[in-house]
């Protein structure tokens, strides 16, 4: 057991493992796992995640930017890297440098990419109608253009569904849609060379619409154990939440009756009670929107009340009826144990988000162990 530390995360390399499987068979023929390492893999810790794929045999991932690119790299992570972002112009020799593949976001960004004079790696996205980055599918006189470029090793298209995660129909009307004209621009661009790779599929996409197939699913949420809402979520994908959290009781003491505690006084003592200080706060990523009896950690296999305000370093919680509290315990901040369960998506919905952002904002202050 670790023993060290004020709050850490803990990743099971054994849950990460059964979600690479279970996805794997959710593959269509030819196509292989690309995972999004992204926001330091969802705050999982990017190149501990990486590290592990790399061994179990995954060859590619995908990034938000040029330093996360740089990271894996440092790291010792192996294979194709594509970075799904914009990278400014100044950093273009990194991406040469680190033998990263970089996206071209429209024709102008291929132009100027292309002035640097030297060979780089891209792919190109191609916009089928979430009208973020990528050049426009109806755009034939830009994209052949782009291709036309020297300096530019093309080798792969791309593209991103928007409402993958919908069963609305003018949703999946829509992501069929967005399937046609990307495959369009592919068998267009295929008549007069080869084209590498082609991708289009995300989690969602995957789970919802193997049949748009591609040369690479960009999982990311899904190869972390969780769907992005509670209500999303179906028995016969069986994911497991690969991350838990952890933190130390740095204080326990007696709180009477009537007295209250925290920023604000926010929590008065309606009788004694007995309460700890855990040492981890919003700066770590606990939402301070847990705040005030919202939220609850696991001690002892009980569920302690989160009391007053999170702060940014450290939050109390009600431990009256947890048995035997020391100074130097453990709480399950996130995560479970013995059937009882914190989950991220009770987080996700006590902060009206979706698990992507519970987790992609746990902080860098906490380290993560590989268990
Ligand atoms: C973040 C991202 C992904 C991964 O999305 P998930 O929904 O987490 O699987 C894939 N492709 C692109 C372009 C992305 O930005």
């Amino acid at each position: 057991m670790y023993q060290k530390g004020r709050a850490w995360i803990e990743i099971d390399r054994e849950k990460l493992c059964r979600n690479i499987t279970v996805l794997n068979n959710l593959l269509p023929q030819g196509c292989e796992l690309m995972p999004a390492v992204k926001a330091n893999a969802y705050g999982h810790g990017a190149v501990l995640i990486a590290g592990v794929l790399n061994e179990i045999g995954i060859k590619a991932f995908c990034v938000a930017t040029i330093k996360e690119g740089i990271e894996l790299r440092r790291g010792g992570i192996e294979g194709d890297i594509l970075v799904l972002g914009y990278t400014c112009l100044k950093e273009v020799g990194e991406l040469q440098k680190y033998d990263l593949i970089q996206t071209v976001v429209d024709e102008k960004y291929a132009e100027n990419l292309n002035d640097y004079g030297e060979k780089i790696r891209v792919h190109i996205k191609i916009d089928t109608g979430m009208h973020r980055n990528g050049e426009r599918c109806e755009n034939r006189e830009a994209i052949k253009k782009i291709f036309e470029l020297k300096n530019l090793k093309i080798e792969g298209v791309y593209t991103h569904l928007c409402v993958a995660d919908s069963s609305r129909r003018e949703d999946v009307l829509y992501t069929r849609k967005q399937g046609q004209a990307f495959y369009d621009v592919v068998s267009w661009l295929e008549r007069e060379r080869n084209v590498l790779k082609k991708h289009l599929l995300s989690s969602y996409g995957l789970m919802n619409y193997p049949e748009l197939s591609g040369d690479y699913a960009r999982v990311g949420i899904a190869l972390y154990g969780v769907f992005s809402r509670r209500e999303d979520i179906v028995d016969y994908i069986s994911l497991h939440p690969v991350l838990s959290i952890k933190a130390r009781v740095a204080v326990v003491k007696d709180l009477l009756k009537g007295e209250s505690a925290g920023y604000g006084l926010m929590y008065t003592a309606e009788c004694n009670k007995k309460i700890a200080v855990l040492a981890i706060g919003y700066a770590d990523g606990v939402p301070r929107a847990l705040s005030c009896g919202k939220g609850r950690v696991l001690m002892h296999g009980y569920f302690a009340p989160i009391i007053g305000r999170i702060c940014m370093d450290q939050m109390l919680v009600d431990v009256t009826e947890v048995p035997e509290i020391e100074e130097g315990d453990t709480a399950i901040v996130l995560g479970e144990v013995d059937g009882k369960e914190v989950s991220v998506y009770e987080w996700a919905e006590q902060t009206e988000s979706i698990t992507n952002e519970v987790l992609s904002r746990l902080g860098g202050r906490l380290e993560r162990i590989l268990v």
